[in-house]
């Protein structure tokens, strides 16, 4: 027998109530029974997102919204810049170039945030740049750029701030009209504690109006047909109606919870987490401006990564994320985003230093685990 743990960065664990809401009997989605569910949990996303705009629902992946982003808002030739400090930097750009737009790299070292100043004077250099392309918190290298401070630099431009916060909606602040955020996209397999499947994304006024001029063929994607469709509480496509339903019960837990103890938990989490892996003598991937979804850290030389995250998937029963690109096989991102409590970083911590210790590696059992308690003990203080 074996218990599995999911310690990913997405998919996420999802709580039971979803898992149940969601096992109930097929209903149509052209009925008032579902527009009442679709209602609720359209306001709530408002909520979630800080915004008194729209958010739009889509059936795909993270992915789908970034692409509707970009062919809505944009037109054959326009510039962009992209910052590309991972895997999700580097699909923005792609995204983008595959739709015909010029980009404008900021490339950032793996493992850093971007320097505003830098992005300052590419905006400057570049008049005539349509839009800005980040994450706020980049899932492959653990980072989280300063949105904030980038939002400030669009504000009074005829460029668009497009975030794509799919770890960072509900895990950190990224109040979207209080900063001035152009758009901001999330996904349901992430924060949200959902099965993949869900996309969503609000556009600002200044979003909207770009939209009008757009020229770049979408069809599915249609923001705009589905804002109509939208103040109607419906879809111009089948809905995935199972995912609302748990959407619905997961946005209602959240709410319940507030903005401010989600921050708060997933802040600690994130400290213990990386406290942790620091008492092991682990060296953090993303030191200096961190993302509170995942601890992402080095493993000794000597241990190959890809066979110690499968090892503790298979052997174990406790599944981490391992790294992309160059640094696959170097790293390991332990989760915390979404339906995570003090008790699933113990686990994490605890089967990391028995990985550790299968390896080879001279580890002191509990020495990790104990330095995480020493902050996750600050919940019951
Ligand atoms: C997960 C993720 C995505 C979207 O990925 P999908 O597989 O399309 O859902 C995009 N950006 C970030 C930062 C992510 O973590």
């Amino acid at each position: 027998m074996m218990k599995n743990y999911l310690l990913t960065p997405g998919p996420t664990p999802v709580p039971s109530e979803a898992l149940l809401a969601m096992a109930q009997p097929m209903i149509h989605h052209r009925t008032p029974q579902f527009s009442a569910i679709f209602n609720e949990a359209k306001e709530n996303l408002k909520w979630l997102f800080r915004t008194e705009e729209d958010v739009i629902m889509l059936a795909a992946s993270g992915t789908g919204a970034m692409e509707s982003a970009i062919t809505n808002c944009f037109s054959k030739g326009d510039e962009v810049i992209v910052i590309n400090g991972g895997k999700f930097g580097e699909r923005w750009g792609q995204i983008s170039e595959k739709f015909g737009l010029k980009v404008i790299w900021i490339n950032v070292e793996w493992g850093e945030a971007v320097d505003v100043e830098i992005v300052k004077s590419c905006l400057e250099e570049n008049p005539n740049v349509k839009g800005l392309l980040v994450q706020a918190s980049e899932t492959s290298t653990t980072v989280s750029h300063p949105i904030k401070e980038l939002a400030e630099l669009t504000k009074d431009r005829n460029t668009l701030f497009i975030v794509d916060g799919i770890t960072a909606v509900g895990v950190m602040e990224v109040p979207m009209d209080e900063w001035g955020i152009d758009i901001l996209i999330t996904g349901s397999q992430k924060a949200l504690m959902l099965p993949p499947g869900l996309a969503f994304i609000g556009l600002s006024k200044k979003a909207w109006e770009m939209a009008e001029d757009s020229n770049l063929p979408h069809y599915y994607f249609d923001l705009k047909k589905e804002r109509k469709n939208l103040a109607k509480d419906t879809t111009a496509y089948t809905p995935a109606v199972t995912l609302i339903i748990g959407l619905n019960e997961v946005l209602k837990q959240m709410r319940e919870e507030g903005h401010e103890n989600i921050v708060k938990r997933h802040d600690r989490l994130a400290r213990a987490a990386k406290a942790g892996v620091q008492a092991l003598g682990l060296k953090l991937l993303a030191p200096n401006s961190p993302s509170n979804c995942a601890t992402g850290f080095f493993l000794p030389e000597e241990v190959d990564g890809k066979v110690f995250v499968k090892t503790l998937r298979d052997e174990f029963g406790v599944a981490m994320a391992g790294g992309q690109d160059h640094l696959t096989g170097k790293i390991v991102r332990l989760a915390h985003i979404g339906y995570f409590s003090n008790y699933d970083i113990v686990i994490g911590l605890s089967a990391i230093e028995m990985g550790l210790r299968k390896f080879g590696v001279n580890v002191e059992f509990g020495k990790g685990v104990a330095a995480a308690q020493e902050i996750l003990i600050e919940e019951y203080m």
